[in-house]
């Protein structure tokens, strides 16, 4: 049997190895770590509750429990990690000293407010990044026994996603923005407009082009100060600006990291023999990705170098469709920016193709009936990391 293997995190990226390992045969003893409750659950379901009606507790596939049978292995919840000390080989949680052999990084990212949360405002301003936040933005909106009034502030993939999936469930929805359209990082501004337009058509009260100046807590509800001077209420506000990589326990364990997140080879391996990350907190050869087929890649690939098949990974032309039914929408966003974008398609049905200086597709986006092209489109454009 191999030395033992522990794992920091239990998020898509941690399971999602332990389980390829599992697949692999490998019996070698399991140690996965987690701060949170350790439910096993797919995070891209968070922004489709609300128009299913599917309680929290039904996005849960399997309990820390059933997870830690499943795999054979130990899965200790609610246990943060305060550092790892590189040199005896130990994790450091609170007055304890845990030894590990080889240790995988899977820590994920946290939500990146542009501002402070006024303390006076928790309870009423949220960030959903896991499925604990998730808990406490529903049971807020549920306990106010009537359709919600939310101002979303951020019209990224997380932001939108919420946008459509709140309204659809019927609440009343505010998005907040600086740019001028929703998806500017995945779209360009034709299609941007179609998805933008389309919110305003089901009842999304659109705002944007503007920043937010002042968030305060009102006793009975929140107000929002833009920086053209209008104001408006709203019951809560749901902060949907970006992720940032988890670099703490990495930064202080002295292992390489930049803004990027924890930087590792093809091989999933950081600067610090011994030590591999993968998944949102991962900047694997120059890209931090934050999105599910790249992790699954990383696992896979990791799974067989742990196994003994030294493996590079390689991130294939992974298409993300936005979760957005009122308006549907698929970017394979390119990786350096485009000579061109070559529009086609007329209406909601829109077609971008970005080009290279030689013509040559290098990534696409597509509204509407248009996103049956995704796997033809695909097929024909490069791969991010191959
Ligand atoms: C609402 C939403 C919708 C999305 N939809 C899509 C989609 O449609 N398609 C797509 O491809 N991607 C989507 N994504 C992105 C995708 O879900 C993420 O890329 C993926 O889930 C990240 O998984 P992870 O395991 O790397 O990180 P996380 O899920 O963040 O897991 C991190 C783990 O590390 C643990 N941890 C961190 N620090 C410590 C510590 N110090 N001690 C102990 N444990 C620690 C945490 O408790 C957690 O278990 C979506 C994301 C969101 C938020």
């Amino acid at each position: 049997m191999s030395a033992p293997l522990t794992i920091l995190g239990t998020g898509m990226a941690g399971l999602g190895l332990a389980r390829q390992l599992r697949a692999k045969g490998s019996q070698r003893p399991i140690t996965l770590i987690t701060s949170d409750s350790g439910d096993d659950y797919s995070k891209p379901l968070l922004s489709t509750g609300f128009a299913k009606k599917i309680s929290p507790e039904k996005l849960v596939a399997r309990s820390a429990l059933q997870v830690a049978d499943e795999l054979q292995a130990v899965v200790r919840t609610h246990t943060r990690v305060d550092a790892i000390d590189t040199r005896t080989a130990e994790l450091v949680i609170g007055a304890e000293r845990l030894g590990y052999e080889e240790l995988v990084l899977a820590t994920g990212a946290s939500s990146r407010p542009p501002f402070d949360i006024p303390e006076s405002l928790h309870g009423r301003a949220f960030t959903i990044n896991d499925l604990d936040d998730y808990r406490g933005f529903h049971a807020a909106l549920m306990a106010l026994n009537r359709p919600g009034r939310v101002a979303i502030i951020g019209a990224g993939l997380v932001g939108c996603e919420y946008a459509n999936d709140l309204r659809a469930g019927g609440h009343e929805v505010i998005m907040i923005a600086p740019e001028d359209t929703p998806l500017i990082r995945l779209l360009p501004e034709p299609l941007g407009r179609v998805l933008g337009n389309t919110f305003l058509e089901i009842g999304i009260d659109m705002k944007l082009g503007r920043m937010l100046e002042r968030l305060r807590d009102e006793k009975t509800h929140a107000a929002l100060t833009f920086d053209d001077g209008q104001s408006l209420e709203a019951d809560l506000v749901l902060i949907a600006t970006g992720l940032t990589p988890r670099l703490e326990l990495a930064c202080q364990a002295g292992l390489e990291v930049s803004a990027q997140g924890i930087h590792t080879d093809r091989y999933l391996r950081t600067t610090t023999p011994g030590i591999y990350a993968l998944g949102d907190g991962a900047c694997v050869a120059g890209l931090n990705a934050m999105y599910v087929q790249p992790l699954q890649a990383s696992a896979k690939a990791l799974a067989a170098t742990l196994t003994g098949t030294l493996s590079p990974v390689s991130y294939g032309a992974w298409p993300i469709l936005v979760k957005t039914p009122a308006c549907p929408v698929v970017a394979l966003p390119p990786r350096n920016t485009p000579a061109r974008w070559r529009i086609e398609g007329e209406g909601n049905d829109l077609t971008a193709l970005a080009e290279d200086v030689e013509g040559q597709l290098i990534g696409f986006a597509l509204t509407g009936q248009c996103v049956r092209r995704k796997v033809e489109l695909a097929r024909v454009a490069p791969g991010l990391l191959v």
